[in-house]
């Protein structure tokens, strides 16, 4: 067990870091962020920031060496040298979990191999023939870079014959993975906390709504029937499991209209549609991240009220500062800002929460404050 005390390393300075930071420290943990960027939302919170690229293998070793344990708040380290790091102390997850969650090729493959249900796919080297292998998935389908993709970034729907063209030029050259069109009923998403001793909390399924492809609401409970709530549960549990974490995972799923679930994406960290639970469950993501991590008993993942999440993307500045005053009036909504300071369009500046008797209630407030803002 990595106790109170001890120092916690987080690879990655973003809003997830930030608040990993800061249930590591209301735990009495010490925090060292490495980020490239200077002044980053999890360094102005942490002891220390250090500033490096990811690939500079010295000033990995130096930060690995004054951690007890490391973890990472984002998916595109590259794996390389985090096997540097594991070698001189704990590091959770394990590299190889990283590996197969941050390319979309080995993810979908590892889905596959392991008898996940996930939207049939093919996948075409740098230089192969994208065309042929539209075809062989069929239309309507979506074309995605196989590294470093998130957010819809690196995307492409294929609806027709006619975007074929479209997508052999936008991805000419590129590793891609082509994936069958799921004309779901909705997207439900779950986190999954293992500890090194194997146990396994899931946090409540949410419910998520995307615009622009980024998260906008996430609610809990989720509007689906209890059969697909176990059955999401059920599988981010096994697939905790089988992939051997240590640690915190989202696990993004497509219901389709026929009520099954199939798994979109693996994220192995804290998740967005996740931040929920800072407000309205016993333990917070980030909390049993750290329980995890640590080798902790993990905490109770009960939810305590109906509870919905709104993204606040820079966009809310378009018309200058936004109203903060109107959230902050509202005795059940609680709002948390990143502390960055240029709000870019699409850029994660916040959320806040809005907690109700039932989540009819509390999504319709949430769309009137999100209007006010
Ligand atoms: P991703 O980055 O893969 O999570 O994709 C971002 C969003 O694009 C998802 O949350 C879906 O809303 C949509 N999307 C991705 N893949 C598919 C698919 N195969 N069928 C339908 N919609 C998709």
């Amino acid at each position: 067990m990595i106790l109170p005390g001890k120092t916690i390393g987080v690879l990655g300075g973003g809003q997830l870091g930030r608040m990993l930071a800061q249930a590591a420290t209301q735990l009495g943990y010490r925090v060292q962020v490495y980020e490239p960027q200077a002044h980053s939302p999890a360094g102005a919170v942490a002891h220390r920031e250090i500033n490096a690229a990811y690939e500079d293998l010295a000033a990995l070793t130096a930060f690995a060496r004054e951690c007890d344990v490391v973890t990472y708040e984002f998916e595109n380290v590259p794996a390389a040298p985090l096997q540097a790091i594991e070698a001189l102390t704990q590091l959770y997850p394990h590299w190889r979990v990283l590996e197969t969650a941050q390319n979309r090729s080995r993810e979908k493959r590892w889905l596959r191999d392991n008898g996940f249900p996930h939207a049939k796919f093919s996948e075409v080297a740098a230089g192969g023939d994208l065309g042929a292998a539209i075809r062989q998935v069929g239309v309507p389908c979506v074309v995605k870079t196989a590294d470093f993709g998130y957010d819809g970034k690196g995307q492409l729907k294929v609806m027709a014959e006619a975007d074929v063209a479209a997508a052999v030029g936008k991805f000419h050259g590129q590793p891609v993975v082509i994936e069958q069109f799921i004309d779901f009923a909705c997207e439900v998403s779950a986190v999954v906390a293992r500890s090194s001793g194997g146990e396994v909390r899931v946090f409540p399924i949410s419910e998520n709504i995307h615009t622009n492809h980024i998260l906008d609401f996430a609610i809990v409970p989720a509007r689906v029937p209890a059969r697909v709530l176990a059955q999401a549960e059920t599988l981010a549990r096994r697939i905790a499991e089988k992939i051997d974490l240590t640690g915190v995972m989202g696990v993004e799923f497509f219901v389709t209209k026929s009520g099954d679930v199939l798994v979109n994406e693996l994220a192995p960290r804290t998740h967005n549609s996740g931040h929920y639970t800072m407000d309205a469950c016993v333990t917070s993501q980030f909390e049993q991240q750290v329980r995890a991590i640590c080798g902790l008993p993990l905490g109770d993942p009960a939810l305590l009220s109906p509870v919905v999440m709104v993204n606040i993307l820079g966009e809310a500045w378009a018309k200058g500062e936004p109203k903060w005053e109107v959230l902050l009036a509202e005795p059940a909504v609680r709002l948390h800002l990143y502390g960055k300071s240029e709000p870019r369009p699409g850029r994660k500046m916040g959320h806040f929460t809005v907690r109700a008797a039932d989540v009819e209630a509390a999504l319709a407030k949430a769309r009137a404050l999100k209007a006010q803002l």
